[in-house]
């Protein structure tokens, strides 16, 4: 089998890089392992314009959330699915210090910030003694039903191998990658905090990070926002159910739920809501996190057919739509890449090899 390009992992980073190229009409295949923990199979997908204490605007979320909006609609439209839904958050504030804060940074005129004008319209749910604002525009990608119906659609058009990638059976020596019986001119790395790359990535500074959420059924409360106090607790696709997460584990020594969460989060939940929940599910996945906080992007220096699309850290949903279309454009007509986002900011160590 020819193809233009090979593609490690089908997250949401590999099922945009797919997108853009199959929009090209440039031949590929896939090969995902459909890793249950992925992060893209655990996240509940919010794409959350502001961060931190001081709340501040996330980078470069004036262009990202436009792009990711239109195509999270587009990929949708063509798959017969809802990928994206605008889900504001509600910020209920968990002390008096949080609330002057988001009140300050409204009075500065800090964009997406907004006041809430009905402080009591929540009381049923949830307990909250100092009131709330909203987060407006901010969006759910609905990975959950995003993902499988890519991976159908690959599957259709024999574009997907689900099998585990060995590193160990690519060849790449010549000018063209070969990988078992497939012939490319490209491969791709997209494969997570999976280690698939690590031979050609290695030095890269990866920083990965572990997360856990809990998927509970809380019947009667509203789908149509994030709700956020000391966790945040989004809708998911199907009726009543939500995601409450999430935490950041920098050191651990195993890619399993841990029962200190599960507790912790059933705590805050009976302390939060004033309705019945049920725990559903645990999950957990690692985060393909940086140290510096930005993606790892672009081609090889010392390899031009072996390239990375990876290190989306806590932010895949709005990074990876709008990196991907960028990646392609570099790969097709060699149109640069976000210089913070391009894997050149490493050449001299990565032509270390
Ligand atoms: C608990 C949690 C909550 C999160 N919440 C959010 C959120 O709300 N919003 C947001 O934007 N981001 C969130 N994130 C981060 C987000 O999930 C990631 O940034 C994103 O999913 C990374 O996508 P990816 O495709 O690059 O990697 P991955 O999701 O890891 O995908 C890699 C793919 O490669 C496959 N693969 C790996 N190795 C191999 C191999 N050797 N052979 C074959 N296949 C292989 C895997 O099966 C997987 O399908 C969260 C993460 C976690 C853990």
């Amino acid at each position: 089998m020819q193809v233009d390009i090979l593609i490690i992992g089908q997250g949401i980073s590999g099922t945009f890089l797919s997108y853009y190229l199959q929009k090209e009409k440039k031949s590929f295949v896939v090969i995902d392992n459909g890793f249950v923990n992925a992060p893209s199979r655990v996240a509940a997908g919010i794409i959350n314009p502001v961060t931190g204490r001081r709340i501040v605007t996330v980078w470069k979320a004036e262009e990202l959330f436009p792009f990711a909006w239109q195509a999270y609609n587009e990929i949708g439209h063509q798959l017969g699915i809802t990928a994206i839904s605008q889900k504001n958050i509600i910020d209920f504030f968990p002390n008096p210090f949080m609330r002057e804060s988001f009140l300050k940074r409204i009075e500065e005129k800090a964009e997406y910030l907004h006041s809430f004008p009905e402080q009591n319209h929540f009381n049923l749910y949830f307990n909250y003694e100092f009131g709330c604002g909203e987060i407006r525009p901010a969006y759910t990608a609905h990975l959950e039903t995003l993902i499988p119906a890519w991976r159908k659609h690959l599957q259709q058009n024999s574009q997907l191998r689900e099998e585990e990638f060995d590193p160990a059976l690519l060849q790449t020596g010549n000018e063209k990658i070969v990988y078992k019986d497939i012939i490319a001119d490209k491969i791709i790395f997209c494969d997570g905090a999976g280690d698939s790359s690590n031979h050609f990535f290695k030095q890269l500074p990866f920083a990965p990070n572990k997360g856990e959420a809990l998927v509970v059924e809380i019947p009667g409360l509203p789908q149509q926002y994030i709700y956020k106090k000391s966790m945040t607790l989004a809708p998911l696709a199907e009726k009543d159910m939500f995601w409450i997460g999430s935490v950041y584990h920098w050191d651990f020594d195993n890619a399993e739920p841990t029962p200190a969460f599960r507790k912790n989060t059933e705590a805050v939940l009976k302390e939060w809501m004033r309705i019945p929940f049920r725990i559903v599910e645990h999950r957990c996945g690692i985060r393909p996190a940086t140290i510096e906080r930005r993606p790892f992007v672009g081609l090889h220096p010392l390899h031009k057919n072996i390239g990375i699309f990876n290190g989306m850290g806590t932010k895949g949903c709005s990074l990876a739509p709008y990196f991907a279309k960028q990646f392609v454009d570099h790969i097709l007509y060699n149109l640069e890449i976000d210089p913070e986002a391009g894997i050149s900011r490493f050449q001299k160590i990565l032509s270390r090899n």
